[in-house]
């Protein structure tokens, strides 16, 4: 059967029997839509898991069987994720505990006078990290061509001596459109800089190929690939994490340790990928993140990205027969994106609505800013205040999110634009208060 035509997912995920109450009675399965902050973890990773715990050991410094056993799926596991990246034969793969925890792990490293390139409309994560570089915020292109032709201005102006870092994403945890990265990092080379992919919302849809875009690094989280287990990954080059001091200092990361005669201490660091994993490795993390990437390989991310691009497909065309509804979009309604679609709904505010697709319908999706307020806050031309009162229009202050993946069967998507377009023909039909800043329905 054609991917575009099925009607359930291509990956099976748990919580698909789930049923949650309606306020308005009754029970219905639970629609989860908010992939772009955590997806559910996939049956076959947690299978894996589980099939794997009886034998779980400390890796590295055990001498017994199973510790020898856990050491060999540690470090195959980094095998794994680098197949699964394509990465470069003298690449590090290092595990981390999420895409946050890698850049700030790569900003650690940086080398001395490093200057960063970011856009304004990065993800909170991708912005922040840079504490002691010099940072330069681009403003947000509308379109890739205006990404790159920006970023070339920026870099041609830098002083050339001087190293330089682009973080880029490679899909936005907004608008779900795709990056010109392989132009990018074209861009960064160009001029001497290096770049790393935030690659958290690209790498759960779309193939990376660190070769392919030539990205020097590539950063993602487990918990958006299917794999909640707390781990994440920092890939690419091996050079300036070689030269950084450990991310962490502590057992695991140091090789030998000798206190001096003068009281001092002399540490010897190790220079592959433990440099920077101190402390007891998360392994059954690590070995989830790996399931999840043979998982996706396995299942083909052509047959992925086509049945994907189906569901984007259905709610655009619903959301478009809806004239109160405004989607959210930095490069054009026919943008190439991933299953993640932010909106603002004329007469609602965000969280009435989100509150309400929850309460009345069982479906879950994110409402707020997504940790990227100078994204968001453009996309809306103005500036954000309240989240605003249940019941009281403040669409314009925030956004709603929904977002999918392989674990998403039409029915989610199709109750989805059903529900908003009975919200916006007929309005709640429950009464809402405000509680925490947060709409929640009347009990
Ligand atoms: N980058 C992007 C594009 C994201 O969407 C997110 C999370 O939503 C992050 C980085 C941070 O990921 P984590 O919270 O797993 O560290």
């Amino acid at each position: 059967m054609p991917c575009s035509t099925l009607a359930t997912a291509p990956l099976p995920v748990l919580g698909r029997d789930v049923t949650v109450p309606l306020v308005t009675g009754g029970e219905v399965p639970y629609a989860a839509l908010d992939y772009a902050a955590s997806a559910p973890a996939l049956q076959r990773v947690w299978d894996d898991v589980a099939a794997y715990a009886p034998y779980y050991g400390s890796v590295h410094r055990g001498a017994g069987h199973l510790s020898q056993l856990s050491t060999d799926l540690f470090e195959k596991a980094r095998r794994t994720v680098a197949g699964f990246l394509d990465c470069r034969a003298d690449d590090q793969v290092v595990f981390t505990r999420s895409t946050t925890d890698s850049l700030n792990l790569l900003a650690g490293a940086l080398p001395e006078g490093c200057q960063v390139f970011v856009f304004e409309t990065e993800h909170h994560a991708a912005l922040l990290p840079w504490k002691g570089a010099r940072v330069t915020w681009l403003d947000a292109p509308r379109s890739p061509l205006q990404a790159v032709r920006a970023l070339e201005r920026a870099l041609a102006d830098r002083d050339p001596g001087t190293p330089a870092l682009v973080c880029v994403t490679g899909a936005s945890n907004v608008t779900g459109e795709l990056w010109p990265v392989r132009e990018l990092a074209a861009a960064a080379h160009a001029h001497g800089a290096r770049i790393v992919l935030d690659a958290a919302q690209l790498a759960p849809h779309h193939p990376v190929s660190v070769r392919d875009l030539d990205v020097d690094w590539v950063a993602f989280s487990g918990h958006k690939l299917y794999a909640p287990f707390g781990s994440g990954v920092l890939a690419g080059r091996a050079d300036w994490l070689r030269a950084a001091e450990p991310y962490l200092a502590g057992g695991g990361a140091s090789r030998t340790v000798t206190r001096r005669r003068d009281g001092g201490v002399d540490v010897e660091w190790h220079e592959g990928a433990a440099r920077h994993e101190a402390g007891s490795p998360n392994v059954i993390g690590a070995y989830a993140i790996a399931s999840a990437c043979a998982a996706l390989t396995e299942a083909g991310f052509d047959t992925l990205v086509a049945r994907e691009r189906h569901l984007v497909d259905v709610v655009r065309a619903g959301l478009a027969g809806i004239p109160e509804v405004r989607v959210l979009s930095l490069f054009g309604d026919d943008a190439p994106r991933v299953g993640v679609l932010s909106f603002v709904v004329e007469g609602f505010s965000s969280s009435h609505f989100a509150a309400a697709l929850s309460a009345e319908y069982g479906i879950g999706v994110r409402d707020g800013l997504f940790c990227a307020h100078p994204l968001v806050r453009t996309l809306l031309g103005g500036e954000p205040g309240t989240r605003g009162e249940c019941g009281a229009p403040a669409g314009a202050l925030h956004a709603v999110r929904v977002s999918f993946g392989a674990g998403t069967p039409d029915e989610h998507v199709e109750r989805f634009v059903n529900a908003v377009r009975e919200l916006v023909r007929d309005g709640a039909r429950w009464r809402y208060r405000t509680v925490d800043g947060r709409c929640v329905p009347e009990v």
